[in-house]
C-alpha cells in the first residue's frame, strides 16, 4: 500500500500524514480548509524539526519526508490514486457518513477505507459504502508520532483481508496494532472515559480537589498525567459526546455522564482549547506541563 490518502488535516490528519509519509508512502492529505492544510505542514515541518534536533531523524530524512506530502482542497484528486484512504475529518456523524459515501465513489475499488474515529460505529460508517468489507477502524492516539499504539476495529462485514493488511501495515509504521471488535467505544475509550467521568463525579461530591484526585492518580497509578488534566487535554466537549455513544450504545446507567461535565460543556469550558476546563490555561502553565508529558 503505497498511496495513502489522509483526510481532515487538523490534529490527528496532521500527525497521520506525518507518519505515513516518514515511513516512505505517498500521502495526499485533504481538508476542505487550505488554512488547515497550510497549518497542518507547518507543524509536522516543526515536529520533524523537533526529531532532527533529537538526532533520531537526519535532515534528509526530514526533508524526503516533507517532499512525500501532497495537499489538496479536492477530495476526488487526492482519493484518485489511494490503496489506503485514513479519514480523520471532524467527529460527527453525519459528517463521516457524508465523506465516506463520497470516498467510496471516488477511492479505487480495490482501496481500504479506514477512519480514524474515537466512538463512531464502524459498521454504519461501513454500510454507507458497496464495500464493507473493506472498511475498518484505525484509531491512533494523540500525538500520533509519538504514541505507538493503533486500535484497530473490525466492523461486523470487515474482512479477514483487509484486517491483515492493515495490522501489517500498521506495524510498517512502528506501531503497535492491537484488533478489537466493533462495540461502542472499542477498548480504548471504553475504559478511559468512565474513569474520567468517575474522576469527575469524585470532584462533583466534593470527595477531593482537582490536584488531590489527579495527583493520587499520578502517582498511586503511575499514570503520565492525571484523568482531570487528561480531560481538559482530549477537550471536555469530545469526552462528553464519548459517554453519551457508551450511555446509548449499551443503555446502562453507569454510563450517564456527571452532572458536571455536562454543565461545563454548556459553559463552554471545554478545556485546554477554549483555555479553562478544570486547570487554567490563560497564562500557558499548564499547556508546559501537558507537552513535558508527551515528550518521548
Ligand atoms: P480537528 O478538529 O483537529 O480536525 C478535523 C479536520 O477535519 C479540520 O481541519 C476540518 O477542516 C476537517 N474537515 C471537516 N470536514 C471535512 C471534510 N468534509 N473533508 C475534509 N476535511 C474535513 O479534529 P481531530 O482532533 O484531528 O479529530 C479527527 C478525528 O480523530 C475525529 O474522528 C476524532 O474523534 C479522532 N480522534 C481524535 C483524537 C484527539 O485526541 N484529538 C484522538 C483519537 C482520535
Amino acid at each position: 500500500m503505497k498511496n495513502i490518502t489522509v483526510i481532515g488535516a487538523g490534529t490527528m490528519g496532521n500527525g497521520i500524514a506525518h507518519v505515513f509519509a516518514m515511513f516512505g508512502h505517498k500521502v495526499s492529505l485533504a481538508d476542505i480548509s487550505q488554512a488547515a492544510l497550510d497549518k497542518a505542514i507547518a507543524t509536522i515541518s516543526k515536529n520533524l524539526d523537533r526529531m532532527v534536533a533529537k538526532e533520531k531523524i537526519s535532515e534528509a530524512a526530514k526533508n524526503e519526508t516533507l517532499a512525500n506530502i501532497s495537499t489538496f482542497t479536492d477530495l476526488s484528486e487526492a482519493i484518485a490514486n489511494a490503496d489506503l484512504a485514513v479519514e480523520a475529518a471532524t467527529e460527527n456523524v453525519d459528517l463521516k457518513l457524508r465523506i465516506f459515501k463520497q470516498m467510496d465513489e471516488l477511492a479505487p475499488k480495490d482501496a481500504i477505507l479506514a477512519t480514524n474515529t474515537s466512538s463512531i460505529s464502524i459498521t454504519k460508517i461501513a454500510a454507507e459504502t458497496s464495500r464493507p468489507e473493506k472498511v475498518i477502524g484505525m484509531h491512533f492516539m494523540n500525538p500520533v508520532p509519538v504514541m505507538k499504539l493503533i486500535e484497530v476495529i473490525r466492523g461486523y462485514a470487515t474482512s479477514d483481508e483487509t484486517t491483515k493488511a492493515v495490522m501489517e501495515m500498521s506495524k510498517g509504521l512502528k506501531k503497535i496494532p492491537v484488533e478489537v471488535n466493533d462495540y461502542p467505544g472499542f477498548v480504548a475509550n471504553r475504559i478511559l472515559m468512565p474513569m474520567i467521568n468517575e474522576a469527575i463525579i469524585t470532584l462533583y461530591e466534593s470527595v477531593a480537589g482537582v490536584e488531590e484526585i489527579d495527583t493520587v492518580m499520578k502517582l498511586g497509578m503511575a499514570h503520565p498525567m492525571g484523568p482531570l488534566q487528561l480531560a481538559d487535554f482530549i477537550g471536555l466537549d469530545v469526552c462528553l459526546s464519548i459517554m453519551r455513544v457508551l450511555q446509548d450504545g449499551f443503555g446502562n446507567p453507569k454510563y450517564a455522564p456527571c452532572p458536571l461535565l455536562v454543565n461545563m460543556v454548556t459553559a463552554g469550558k471545554l478545556g485546554r482549547k477554549s483555555g479553562e476546563g478544570f486547570y487554567s490555561y490563560t497564562h500557558g502553565t499548564k499547556d508546559w506541563i501537558v507537552s513535558d508529558n508527551f515528550k518521548s
